[in-house]
């Protein structure tokens, strides 16, 4: 499964809004002309010797020459507004593919993933890819979001929760008090509601450090191994 790395070139063939501060980019390659890379994995935008952003491909392998990015821009840094920046006809240098936030086929563990707002983003990608290559398997999501735009492909979830009976969609919002008024709170205890037993299960976390140590933290006192809980940390 694992890919060489390389340095690409692509340019911007279209942007969109998802939210308000959310936005979509498609990048055609041109250099290599198609990527080699697994649903899951991210690209490494530079922004000088020691500074880069990483960004996790939204789009699948199936689509190998145009990449999909998708970013949160409401941190306002160097990457955000590099992305909010993005217009068709621009260039884009990155590397990749790179990270190990990726499913096996032939992994015949029920997948439970839990997203932080755009933590949704590589769990989006791995999600559409089993739907496009056959999904075989019952699989759970977690998602939360602060408020509803920042729920991203909520639509799309849904209609692949009623295409695909054996995939369970559980959208989170924050509220003002208890719990879910945080992402780590809120999520930890929906995931210690929905999870029973946590055999053969085998968690894709994504999203802020504080979150991933909350959820993996419930999963490990249900007796799941820490090894079966994969994370990407976003920030
Ligand atoms: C493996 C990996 C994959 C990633 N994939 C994506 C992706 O697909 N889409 C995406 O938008 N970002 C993604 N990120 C985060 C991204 O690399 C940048 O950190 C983000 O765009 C903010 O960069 P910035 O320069 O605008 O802000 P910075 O100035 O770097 O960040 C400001 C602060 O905000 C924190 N922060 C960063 N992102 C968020 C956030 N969304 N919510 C709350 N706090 C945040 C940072 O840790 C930092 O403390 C990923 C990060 C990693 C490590």
């Amino acid at each position: 499964m694992a890919s060489k790395v390389r340095e690409c070139r692509a340019r911007v063939v279209a942007v969109r809004r998802l939210a308000p501060q959310v936005l979509e980019a498609d990048l055609r390659l041109e250099e290599p002309p198609a990527l080699d890379f697994a649903a899951g994995q991210w690209v490494s935008v530079p922004f000088g010797p020691k500074t880069v952003r990483a960004y996790s491909i939204a789009s699948t392998p199936v689509r190998p020459r145009v990449l999909t990015l998708c970013a949160d821009v409401a941190p306002g840094g160097l990457g955000s507004r590099w992305f909010v920046g993005l217009a068709p006809g621009a260039a884009v240098a990155f590397r990749g593919p790179l990270g190990g936030f990726v499913l096996a086929r032939a992994d015949a563990r029920r997948p439970l993933f839990v997203a932080e707002e755009i933590g949704i983003v590589p769990i989006r990608a791995i999600l559409a890819w089993l739907d496009e290559t056959g999904f075989g398997r019952p699989a759970r999501l977690v998602a939360w979001a602060r408020v509803p735009g920042g729920l991203v492909y909520d639509a799309e979830l849904r209609s692949l929760a009623r295409r695909h009976p054996a995939f369970t969609y559980h959208p989170v919002l924050a509220s003002a008090d208890g719990p879910w008024r945080d992402a780590a709170g809120g999520l930890a205890e929906v995931v210690d509601r929905a999870v029973g037993d946590v055999r053969g299960l085998v968690a894709y976390v994504a999203g802020g450090e504080a979150m991933i140590h909350r959820v993996r933290d419930v999963l490990v006192a249900k007796g799941l191994d820490r090894k079966a809980v994969k994370w990407e940390k976003f920030w």
